[in-house]
């Protein structure tokens, strides 16, 4: 029997890599804002006072200029019924962090878009200091959380349903792991059992630091986790994210209970690619496909 030089033996080197393949065989990778959690009104909070520092306050801003604070909050929402309307409704472009400034300063123009080309024409076109709003973003939201943790926290409620099925994936012994623009640390904090109460490591975060683009994110999958393109099963709630990566061979769902809006599930649907359009379905759906693989 010849052996490596860490004195293990081949065929014993070889076994443990096909142990491990096993365990890995098919990953579940799941984006977070829009999927794991309903982080629509936590992103506007922070972006606006992020905003706000990143380009001045003035009573022509929107939401009259006011910085957001976990005090005035239910005031400004009922002040601000109507903005926070118009926001909604631009929420589905998002890619990542930086667009919800764009959002901010569209808000402020006036200007609307109706596809997600429109979105990412006024991206290409817009003089924006993309960098600046990225960390005065991350900034807001850490200002918040040093706050109030609990009270940031329930600016970001989970879908419950959602927790529970990732729970049983895990249970079975799925690899479940997070692909998102977002952070990684900031994410892991909110897992423990006092808050989510979801058993994903942090290593098992893949966040913007692995690319914002997911492509890349899934490439790093299959080297991490010794898998191939077709073993990874891929839930996002932004359209843009799966044409993108189903074409490397991905299997890919759209999460409909979020902000994906018709049209979006409309083109998903005549792109074949699955819609699920409730939370309730998420189990299910996704069981189905890891069983016919
Ligand atoms: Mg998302």
């Amino acid at each position: 029997m010849s052996f490596t030089p860490s004195g293990k033996s081949i065929y014993l080197k070889s076994r443990m890599k096909t142990r491990k393949r096993e365990i890995f065989m098919k990953v579940l990778a799941i984006d977070y804002d829009g999927v794991i959690v309903d982080s629509v009104m936590d992103s506007l909070f922070v972006s606006h006072n992020a905003y706000l520092k990143v380009f001045g306050s003035n009573s022509k801003k929107i939401f009259g200029g006011e910085p957001f604070t976990l005090k005035n909050w239910p005031v400004i929402q009922k002040k601000y019924k109507k903005e926070m309307e118009k926001y909604r409704s631009l929420r589905p472009y998002i890619r990542g962090a930086t667009d919800y400034g764009l959002i901010q300063k569209m808000l402020e123009e006036g200007k609307d878009v109706q596809s997600q080309q429109e979105f990412d024409e006024y991206r290409q076109s817009v003089e924006f200091d993309f960098q600046k709003f990225h960390d005065a973003f991350y900034q807001a939201r850490k200002d918040t959380q040093d706050e109030s943790f609990e009270d940031w926290l329930s600016l970001e409620p989970p879908y419950e349903i959602v927790l529970k099925g990732i729970r049983k994936f895990v249970q079975q012994g799925i690899k479940v792991i997070v692909a998102t623009s977002n952070r990684r640390e900031y994410i892991a904090s909110v897992f423990p059992a006092e808050y989510y109460d979801l058993p994903i490591g942090v290593d098992d975060i893949l966040d913007f630091s692995f690319g914002e683009d997911k492509s890349s994110q899934m490439h790093h999958i299959c080297d991490k986790y010794n898998v191939d393109y077709q073993d990874i099963f891929f839930v996002d709630d932004q359209l843009a994210h799966l044409e993108q990566t189903r074409k490397l061979g991905i299997n890919v769902f759209l999460a409909g209970w979020s902000y994906a809006t018709m049209q979006q599930k409309e083109i998903a649907r005549e792109e074949k690619i699955p819609v699920i359009e409730k939370e309730k379905d998420f189990y299910s759906v996704i069981k189905k496909y890891l069983k016919n693989e």
